[in-house]
């Protein structure tokens, strides 16, 4: 497994290579001398990946040595749902949080899933159990469940649909009904009441949960201070932001949907709300483009390391591997398998 010095500077220089313009603190960009101190571990891990024939799949938020450095697919929640889905790999090594490994491991219930960050929670996930939406639904009789993807298996095998970010407006849309139960991001419930309004199909949106402790935090006075320091700047927010927020925004959607919106722009200049690793990606593939970013790290994303990456790999601990009870995985599987649907 030890690679020659001859190696680990060629793979240093390849990591500089896809990381120089990228932010490594809110001062500093990534240097030669970060590339080859991960070096090791990104010719570690990716050999030992073949090896295992494993896949990995990195959720943006994660840290740019994983997303570029070793990960084979990188995206938000549903792309890398779908790539769970169409992987012929043994292995599927998720970075990122909990729910999201956890939903590969229904999709892929054969494989074996394994998270560096173990039970890496999120502030939505945990902001209710599948006894919450039970009782939820048992006081709105004949009330469609939608759940966002941030959220359990015990949630969704409660819930009719899971949606995404990417897809919750027009899946929202789409359900029959003029009221719909949505689950566990508060703020997000909010978003789909005034987009469907707004979309001439108005529906009462059942809320409850929580919210998601990074996109929680701005508020209408980010998105004008941005404005008053960058005149001109395109403001870009995630729909898990609050709704007065969103409403000075210029573009609102989800992590895919942001990163499609800055490729198709003629404009240079954006400011995000949202987490510090898109940003970073936006650095990374746009070096034409500059980015002013207020604020906003998810810690839970940020559990997964080149170090434990390497050990989930090699020998991963019984937290990091990824069980889901049968009859509950089928459950679940049901309102993702309607979301691929619908989302088409
Ligand atoms: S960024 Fe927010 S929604 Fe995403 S994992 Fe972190 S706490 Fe959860």
């Amino acid at each position: 497994m030890s690679h020659t010095q001859q190696q680990i500077q060629a793979e240093a220089h390849r990591l500089y290579g896809l990381l120089a313009n990228v932010s490594k603190t809110k001062t500093a960009k990534w240097t030669l001398e970060d590339c080859l101190a991960a070096a090791p571990y990104t010719l570690a891990i990716n050999q030992a990946k073949q090896e295992k024939n494993a896949v990995i799949l990195a959720h943006s938020y994660t840290t740019p040595d994983i997303v570029y450095g070793v990960a084979d697919f990188r995206g938000d929640s549903f792309q890398l749902a779908q790539q769970a889905q169409k992987s012929n790999a043994d292995i599927i090594l998720f970075a990122g949080v909990w729910f999201m490994a956890q939903t590969a491991k229904i999709i892929n219930p054969q494989k074996q899933v394994i998270i560096p960050a173990g039970h890496a929670g999120c502030t939505l996930a945990d902001s209710m159990t599948g006894e919450d939406v039970q009782k939820l639904r048992a006081k709105h009789p004949g009330v469609a469940a939608l759940c966002y993807i941030n959220s359990s298996a015990e949630v969704k095998a409660q819930c009719d649909v899971c949606v995404t970010s990417g897809n919750v407006f027009n899946i929202a849309q789409k359900m029959p009904g003029t009221e719909l139960i949505f689950v566990p991001d508060m703020l997000m419930a909010q978003n789909i009441e005034i987009e469907l309004k707004k979309r001439g199909t108005p529906k009462k949106i059942i809320a409850s949960g929580g919210s998601c402790c990074v996109h929680d935090k701005y508020r209408p006075e980010h998105v004008e201070q941005l404005r008053a320091q960058y005149p001109g700047i395109v403001v870009l927010a995630h729909p898990e932001c609050a709704p007065e927020v969103c409403a000075l925004c210029d573009y609102v959607g989800s992590t895919k949907g942001m990163a499609d919106f800055v490729a198709q722009s003629s404009h240079t200049q954006f400011g995000l709300l949202t987490e510090g690793g898109l940003v970073n990606r936006l650095e990374a593939e746009h070096p034409d483009k500059q980015f002013v970013w207020p604020f906003g790290t998810c810690s839970y994303m940020k559990k997964n390391t080149l170090i434990n990456t390497l050990q989930a790999l090699l020998d991963p601990r019984p937290d990091q591997v990824v069980q889901v009870e049968p009859a509950l995985a089928q459950a679940a599987q049901k309102s993702i398998q309607k979301m691929f649907e619908l989302a088409l």
